[in-house]
């Protein structure tokens, strides 16, 4: 029962924050959505420790395409930073506003960028490309997400100081078209750098957010120095370049880390 604790753990946390904004909000939607992002992640952490292979695909396929049809497409919500940004301007806090705070400002300080692991609906189509270990060594152009990210917020500031007209029909417009964008720039730079997670190192703004906050993640993957004999497997089958053998919050790609597990995977001595 012991090792079932961070699946049951992880519900816990989801239904907590399901249950009160249900309450608060007093709207029963937040309760289905958020009971259903938590059941889905818990699952693919339990199915992980049966040691199903792909466990963390499921967790990703159940979440992301949930947020990307039913959220995105059917209910007209625009879920990406636009929409974060959107409804902040606006002074609403539903939708993408919530599930900003939830999963990419305030929960990594808890689950790190467990978002980029098991529910983001790009990297859900991202992973499935050849090169699931970085086959190049990494390019120094992260400051391109600071270019996306401003974009971003310019992009929706002029919607409202233009006064544009019909701005819930442009927003979900903007959610479509940004992740036809979004897709195929990832898959191009996957295919360029022989990288699945390039899109995710250079160019996704959410990291903006994401970065600093996973800094503080209480849940990191660490390292027993005494079983770990520097084999270097587990650099070797890491999709963001993380040294995981240094366990220090400033370790190099540290705030990269998706949880994925690969590396705890393929450790041939149980060190992580
Ligand atoms: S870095 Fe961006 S695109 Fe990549 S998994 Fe995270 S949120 Fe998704
Ligand atoms: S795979 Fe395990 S033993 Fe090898 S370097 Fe990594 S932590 Fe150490
Ligand atoms: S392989 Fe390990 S260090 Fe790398 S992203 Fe996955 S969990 Fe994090």
């Amino acid at each position: 029962m012991k090792k079932y604790m961070l699946p049951l753990f992880m519900l816990a946390i989801f239904e907590t924050v399901a249950v009160t904004l249900w309450l608060t909000q007093n709207n029963p939607f937040y309760f289905f959505n958020f009971s259903y992002i938590g059941i889905s992640v818990s699952l693919g952490v339990f199915l992980y420790i049966r040691n199903y292979k792909h466990a963390r695909r499921v967790a990703q396929l159940l979440v992301g395409l949930y947020m990307l049809v039913y959220l995105g497409m059917i209910c007209g919500e625009n879920m990406q930073i636009e929409g974060f940004w959107y409804y902040l301007f606006t002074g609403v806090f539903e939708a993408a506003t919530i599930h900003y705070a939830v999963a990419k400002i305030f929960g990594p300080l808890i689950f790190g960028r467990g978002w980029c692991g098991y529910a983001c609906w790009t990297a859900m189509v991202l992973d499935f490309l050849p090169y699931k270990a970085p086959e190049a060594p990494r390019k120094k152009i992260g400051w391109i997400r600071y270019v996306t990210f401003a974009g971003s917020l310019v992009f929706v500031a002029a919607l409202f100081l233009t006064h544009v007209g019909n701005l819930e029909k442009i927003m979900f417009y903007a959610f479509l078209i940004g992740n036809v964008i979004y897709y195929a720039v990832g898959i191009a730079l996957a295919f360029a750098f022989r990288d699945n997670r390039a899109f995710c190192k250079y160019i996704c703004p959410v990291t903006v957010f994401l970065k600093p906050m996973s800094y503080f993640s209480l849940l990191r993957i660490q390292c027993d120095q005494n079983k770990c004999v520097s084999c270097g497997k587990c650099k070797k089958v890491c999709p963001m370049d993380v040294d995981v053998t240094d366990n220090s919050r400033k370790r190099k790609n540290g705030t990269e880390c998706i949880l994925c597990f690969e590396c705890v995977k393929n450790c041939p001595k149980n060190a992580l």
